[in-house]
């Protein structure tokens, strides 16, 4: 940080509130963040869903994860100061910053941006030097989230990852390039360098593994087993045809016999790098025996200590290290006589300006963005208040895509798909395309504009709602809840399926079974869909404004969740 940005940020905290007490608050080399001691014998770093984001990001963690059930104020769905509380982060603190969205647009403008593969790669080489022998995995959803990962299909990620040191891979948003250029990539690019595992993919046809299920590794006489599980549903929340001859799932019974076959081969610590979503792994950790640790992705929980779940054959950490850049998981084995004696974890944020760049990595990423930089800087608009995605119902960046769709197709009624990935931007910042496409960039960005009974609007609701809050995790197949502009609704998370959303209305009015609106949506999974991509829409509906207001956010009356700790 420089001598101006420097005096910015002061005069910014102390117009905010923040205890800042001395400069190391805001500068210095991040040792005494970084300064980790080493322990045991064996060391796995792990980052997830780090969602194409080369360049260091803006990410608000939710004000909405609501737990149902037996989920409910337990991690992951602990969110702002449930979850300081939870983890004992004093508020309004660098960590604070990190693990949640309290305050975010000041602390964000005190301790800057987060992530960026360069200084990532910086803190993964002085982990390594620290830690001789440690291996690196990425939980995947890796190649998709940016301009640059959609228009090189993964290619300025691919080639990134092989330069950080990445060692193990999994994957999700990775298929929707389509099952030819994952296994291109696989079998081609990370040949000899990065093993791709999924245990839990297999061919249609005569129901063969697709990928190496696991690898085991040496470190420093230590034998530690690697089991990779891709994202079981991705059939079902992204479109199937991109890997119409492959089949996903769960798969416990076969991931069981995987981890007695690792065992069996004299592997003394056992770890599942995973892309279940973290309450799918705490169901499934508590029915496999013999996983020591998972490693899970996905739902883009930043968690900062193991969960640990009691099982048959002893207990299995859980952990979810977060998402777009911004975290490092640690976790560090020690495997004496055989056996796994002690295993300790620790969830690192990466905060850009306590990690200087790795030359060698900055020069990569500044190669791959060269030939779009005209592109990706063009102006749009700009935002007069913080755009963010995430949250369980809506965020701002989904009611600005709603508003786009309701205003540019001439709906009634508009749908936006939770997705949990997408930067987040700060008042008075310019809207890009880079900045767009950070939200939208996928293979199937057609938009539609459909005529849908009441009826159907009900069972679509009532269908993505039960993908979020179904009590059993293993129903849990989406991301967030659709965001719904244009009408309004009451939502019960806690009644069964079918009996969540009521009291739908239009312009006041209740929306009527048999009566038909018009309802514009994008990323249709169907085969054969087409139509306008909405970046273009959005880019439509931007510069005929030059300047966005704060989206008026578009959100359900909520039942039965009061003194939720997920709210
Ligand atoms: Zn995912």
């Amino acid at each position: 940080m420089d001598r101006r940005a420097f005096l910015e940020a002061l005069a910014v905290a102390a117009a905010s509130g923040l205890p800042l007490a001395s400069r190391a608050a805001l500068a210095g080399d991040g040792r005494e963040v970084y300064d980790l001691p080493p322990f045991g014998n064996a060391s796995l770093l792990h980052f997830t869903d780090c969602h194409a984001q080369l360049m260091p990001v803006h990410f608000r963690e939710p004000g909405v994860n609501i737990g149902i059930g037996p989920a409910m104020g337990k991690p992951p769905h602990l969110v702002g100061e449930h979850l300081l509380r939870a983890y004992g982060i004093a508020p309004r603190t660098r960590n604070a910053y990190a693990f949640t969205y309290l305050e975010f647009e000041q602390a964000a403008k005190v301790y800057g941006r987060m992530g960026g593969f360069a200084h990532l790669a910086t803190l993964v080489k002085r982990l390594k030097a620290s830690r001789p022998g440690a291996l690196l995995l990425d939980g995947g959803d890796s190649w998709q989230g940016s301009a640059t990962s959609l228009w090189t299909k993964g290619q300025d990620m691919i080639d990134a990852s092989k330069l950080l040191g990445v060692d193990v891979m999994t994957g999700h948003w990775e298929f929707t390039y389509g099952q030819q250029r994952v296994k291109e990539v696989v079998d081609g690019d990370f040949k000899g360098k990065v093993e791709f595992l999924a245990q839990n993919v297999s061919t249609a046809d005569f129901n063969d593994p697709v990928f190496m299920p696991y690898t085991i590794r040496d470190i420093n006489g230590a034998s530690v087993g690697i089991i990779g599980q891709a994202f079981p549903y991705t059939p079902i929340a992204n479109p199937r045809y991109f890997v119409s001859e492959w089949t996903f799932g769960i798969q416990e019974a076969e991931l069981q016999k995987r981890v007695d076959e690792v065992r069996a081969k004299g592997a003394q610590a056992v770890v599942l790098l995973s892309h279940n979503g973290m309450d799918v792994d705490l169901k499934l950790a508590s029915r496999v025996s013999g996983i020591d640790v998972i490693l899970g992705g996905h739902t883009h929980d930043a968690v900062p200590r193991p969960v640990e779940v009691v099982n048959g054959g002893g207990k299995t950490l859980v952990t979810n290290a977060g998402s777009n850049g911004k975290f490092l998981g640690v976790l560090d084995l020690d495997v004496r006589e055989g056996k796994l004696r002690e295993a300790r974890y620790r969830l690192l944020p990466v905060f850009s300006n306590l990690l200087p760049a790795d030359s060698e990595m900055a020069s990569h990423v500044s190669t791959a963005r060269a030939p779009y930089l005209d592109r990706l800087g063009e102006s749009l608009a700009t935002t007069s208040g913080l755009l963010y995605r995430r949250g369980n119902f809506n965020g701002t960046v989904d009611q600005l895509i709603l508003d786009a769709l309701l205003g540019v197709k001439g709906a009634q009624i508009a749908f936006s798909p939770g997705f949990r990935w997408g930067t987040t931007l700060l008042p008075g910042q310019v809207i890009t395309t880079e900045q767009v496409m950070d939200w939208t960039a996928i293979t199937y960005p057609y938009t539609t504009l459909s005529d849908l009974s009441g009826e159907m609007i009900k069972t679509i609701l009532e269908d993505v709602c039960d993908n979020l809050f179904n009590p059993d995790p293993y129903y849990q197949q989406g991301g967030d809840m659709v965001r719904v502009g244009g009408m309004t609704y009451t939502c019960t998370p806690g009644e069964a399926m079918g009996r969540r959303i009521s009291d739908m209305r239009l312009d006041g009015k209740l929306i009527e079974a048999g009566k038909t609106y018009k309802v514009a949506g994008w990323a249709p999974v169907a085969e054969g869909a087409s139509g306008q991509p909405i970046w273009e829409v959005i880019t439509q509906y931007l510069k005929n404004r030059k300047t966005i207001a704060p989206p008026k956010l578009s959100l359900p009356r909520l039942v039965g969740v009061e003194g939720n700790p997920g709210i």
